[in-house]
């Protein structure tokens, strides 16, 4: 019987376990190695580690884990999870089950990716989910917003912080207004709604080609994926989602469910290195909380009735 179970080894759970570690709780966190930003070629934004591949992050992160004793790295596949009266049961895919007074969700999300040639090969390596994490190695080239409707208007005005030269390309009607069209054409954005039959390049995105055969030097086509838990954890446990399937938590991570909580990109929030860590940190500090109040109550409660 684990204090904490840990679903997800990404930096939402890692840091978790770290102050659940720190805290002297017994925890077992379990990782199919399936993490979000597979494809990145370099993790950016999160200050002191700029740059640095996210596998590598996970190791360094793993090896520091080992220093607490009590913490317990399964590598292993959650299948589903349920309430038990002592907390928490998850069950992995090999029918073996571990039981944890609390549970942490930190399993991320899944991308799906549009159908559209080339954007699966090219998936961080010029096809990007965020400028904020890829925007700078392509600054000042042609970039691309592959987005629709008011979400296209936000990104388009967003990217020209990286490059002037923006074409906003959305594969069928753009879903724009009137006045967001107009603020485009004065802005000299092309607005390009004819289908994308693909996006070339070697290494790294070169162009996208349209199907009518034209086609337009594109260093960072920016996307947005459509997204799904990793797990099935918050369905098995009825969590309330937000529109874009993710659990709606307190900002501590807490859930409707006591003893259950979501971290990093499985809740509704930001989604990137530095946020899933603070938010592991959050859950994984207040439920180290949690459990130190419980326990301080039964003890007051047996010494009441020795005395
Ligand atoms: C291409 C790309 C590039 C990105 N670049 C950046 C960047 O430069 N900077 C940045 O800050 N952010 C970047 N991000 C976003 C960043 O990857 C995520 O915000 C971050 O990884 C979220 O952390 P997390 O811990 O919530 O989830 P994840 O990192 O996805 O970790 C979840 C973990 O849960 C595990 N898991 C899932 N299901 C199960 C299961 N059933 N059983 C056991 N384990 C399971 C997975 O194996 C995974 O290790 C990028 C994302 C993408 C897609």
């Amino acid at each position: 019987m684990y204090d904490v179970i840990i679903v997800g080894a990404g930096p939402a759970g890692l840091t978790a376990a770290l102050y659940l570690g720190r805290a002297c709780r017994k925890v077992a966190l379990f990782d199919n190695n399936q993490p979000r930003n597979y494809a990145s070629q370099g993790m950016h934004g999160f200050i002191s580690r700029d740059g640095m591949l996210p596998g590598e992050f996970r190791k360094i992160s793993r090896d520091q884990l080992a220093n607490y004793a009590n913490v317990d790295i399964y590598d292993a596949t959650v299948v589903t999870g349920r309430q038990v009266a002592e907390g928490f049961e998850i069950e992995l895919e090999d029918g073996h089950t571990f039981r944890g007074r609390k549970l942490i969700v930190a399993s991320g999300l899944k991308d799906e990716l549009a159908l559209i040639e080339g954007f699966n090969r090219l998936w961080g390596r010029g096809v990007f989910p965020c400028p904020y994490c890829d925007g700078w190695e392509v600054r000042d080239q042609p970039l691309a917003v592959h987005y629709t409707g008011d979400a296209a208007f936000r990104m388009v005005r967003l990217l020209t912080n990286w490059s002037a030269d923006v074409t906003l390309i959305t594969d069928g009607p753009s879903e724009l207004s009137d006045e967001q069209r107009r603020q485009l054409v004065a802005a000299g954005i092309p607005v390009r709604e004819e289908k994308i039959a693909r996006v070339e390049g070697e290494n790294h995105l070169e162009r996208v080609v349209f199907e009518d055969g034209s086609s337009i030097p594109c260093k960072g086509l920016f996307t947005r994926p459509i997204q799904t838990q990793s797990t099935s954890l918050a369905d098995a446990f009825n969590c309330e989602m937000d529109d874009l399937g993710r659990v709606k938590t307190s900002p501590v991570g807490g859930t409707s469910i006591p003893g259950l909580y979501v971290a990093g990109d499985a809740q509704a929030g930001g989604q990137n290195v530095v946020m899933a860590a603070a938010a592991g940190a959050m859950a994984g500090g207040f439920v180290s909380e949690e459990l130190a109040f419980e326990n301080f109550a039964s003890r007051v409660e047996s010494k009441s009735v020795k005395n």
